[in-house]
């Protein structure tokens, strides 16, 4: 049987260690921390809980594959409920909207709070990116390329004029509506990316439609459930899984992986190593020398989180809420042009105790704060940690009666936090992804040594829970035509 050492346990490794298990191989999981889920972790704290990365989860199509794949009901594993309103957004000059999966709500919010006469602009959105959506997906992002020649047959290329794919995003929202808040309410979402709307093409409009059209969805005890049930998956098809094991080296004998050199110097043996790390990381630490290792990457942005355990009630909040700076533009240019700490910050809060009350004490909030900030390219947002803290609580004082006071404690997530769990120059949300970091020219999940392999959010398709589950599944499905789990090779 061939033996697959898994080097990481994000959820990208631990779905695939689950999947391959489940498929024949035998699997042996390594972590580097003492607490599976990399990016997806959890804090608990006198009586609080919270999600330290991601809130949000959206497009539920690759997690029903997973358990669909592994031959297991959902429902016995994970109970995700569907958020109406899925979230608030703050616009600077007052206007508070309710955004929600459902279009009836939608017109009736849009002309209510913006204007009726830009409805028909909003339907007709939804309309070209839900059909958008239904074609990039099979033809661009469920795909293992092999050549550039995948991504150019006349099939891709007639998406890719018929959707206008590379326009500009930010530019091409024009055409829709015309308010200025609706253009933000309906780009930001590239910001889950790390990436700039005013720098991404149209094609990530594919993520506002994931939430406006598919909604987004929260499990039942929180995002970090959404670990639980896949590590018991993995347990119940006998994935060792060994934490708190720091992988120092790939070993490669003659082209072809050999094992796995533990920081404690143990070798573990492989036929097959993935790594679940990031790919710059990979080919800067881990793996033999490659030409690879020299590219000159482009990262995301980073992110600044807080965690506020809060004594008091937020009423003014839903579970997730959007705050958007007075100038939009200049904070994104801040973030990723000047790459300074923005002085007046576009921020993200989320209460799950919203939907899972028991994630606060009674009477109390656990409010998580997501502030895009810049990489460790620029200024070091953890150092300027207090002042976006002054910021944040300013302006929740205004629009939801924050008081001060009542904060018993906060915990910060930094850049320099990211870049110690392996992600490169701390971008929370890794590779960037602009077009020469997408799809094939997006490094592949095949290493250029025989048998090593990669999943995760660095490698194809891209960032985000939805598409390293689909990461998972190009592997899996590359691994069964090149090394399939009965045969050995070497
Ligand atoms: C603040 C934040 C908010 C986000 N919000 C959302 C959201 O709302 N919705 C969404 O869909 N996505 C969101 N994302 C993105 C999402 O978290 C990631 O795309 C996803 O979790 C990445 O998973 P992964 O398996 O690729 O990598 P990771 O989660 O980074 O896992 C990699 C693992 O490898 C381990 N590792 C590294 N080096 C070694 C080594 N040498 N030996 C052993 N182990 C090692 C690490 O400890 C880690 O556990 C967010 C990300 C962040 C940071």
């Amino acid at each position: 049987m061939a033996h697959v050492v898994v080097v990481g346990g994000g959820i990208g490794g631990l779905t695939a260690s689950a999947r391959l298990a489940h498929r024949g191989y035998r699997v042996t999981l390594v972590e580097a921390r003492t607490q599976l889920g990399g990016r997806i972790g959890e804090v608990r704290r006198d009586g609080f809980r919270f999600d330290t990365g991601p809130t949000l989860l959206m497009m539920l199509d690759p997690l029903e594959r997973f358990f669909a794949d592994t031959h297991r009901r959902i429902e016995d594993y994970l109970q995700p409920v569907l958020l109406n309103p899925s979230y608030r957004v703050f616009f600077a000059d007052g206007t508070q909207f309710d955004s929600s999966p459902c279009i009836a709500s939608m017109v009736r919010e849009i002309g209510r709070k913006i204007s009726p006469a830009e409805v028909p602009g909003y339907l007709r959105l939804m309309a070209d990116l839900s059909a958008m959506l239904n074609e990039v997906v099979p033809a661009f992002v469920r795909r293992n390329y092999r050549s550039l020649a995948d991504l150019l047959s006349p099939r891709q290329i007639h998406l890719l004029f018929k959707h206008r794919l590379l326009a500009n995003l930010h530019g091409r929202i024009k055409h829709y509506v015309s308010d200025p808040r609706l253009h933000m309410l309906f780009t930001f979402q590239t910001m889950y990316l790390g990436l700039s709307p005013m720098q991404a093409p149209w094609v990530y409009g594919i993520l506002t439609y994931m939430e406006s059209g598919e909604g987004v969805w929260f499990p039942r005890g929180g995002m970090y459930a959404i670990i639980r049930a896949i590590e018991r998956i993995a347990l119940e098809e006998g994935v060792q899984i060994r934490l708190g094991e720091k992988a120092q080296q790939v070993i490669v004998e003659n082209g072809r992986a050999r094992g796995v050199r533990l920081a404690s110097g143990e070798v573990i043996n492989a036929d097959v190593v993935v790594l679940n790390t990031d790919v710059p990381t990979a080919y800067t630490r881990l793996l033999p020398p490659a030409p690879q290792a020299g590219r000159q990457w482009r990262n995301s942005c980073s992110a600044l989180v807080l965690l506020i355990g809060y004594d008091g009630a937020l009423p003014a909040l839903l579970h997730h809420n959007v705050h958007f700076s007075a100038d939009f533009q200049r904070n994104l240019s801040e973030i990723f042009v000047q790459k300074v700490v923005p002085a007046d910050p576009s921020f993200y809060t989320c209460l799950s105790v919203r939907t899972e009350p028991s994630d606060a004490p009674a009477g109390s909030e656990n409010l998580y704060v997501l502030v895009p900030v810049p990489n460790l390219t620029g200024e070091d947002a953890g150092a300027a940690s207090e002042q976006v803290l002054e910021r944040v609580l300013e302006r929740l004082a205004r629009e939801a009666n924050l008081q001060r006071e009542r904060i018993r404690f906060v915990e910060r997530i930094t850049p320099a936090d990211w870049e110690a769990m392996g992600l490169w120059q701390g971008a929370a949300f890794g590779l960037g992804h602009d077009f020469f970091q997408s799809t094939c020219f997006r490094p592949s999940n095949r290493a250029p040594f025989d048998e090593v392999y990669f999943v995760g959010a660095s490698t194809v398709p891209g960032n985000g829970i939805p598409m390293v589950l689909i990461s998972a599944e190009l592997l899996q499905e590359r691994l069964l035509t090149e090394t399939p789990p009965l045969v050995t090779k070497g």
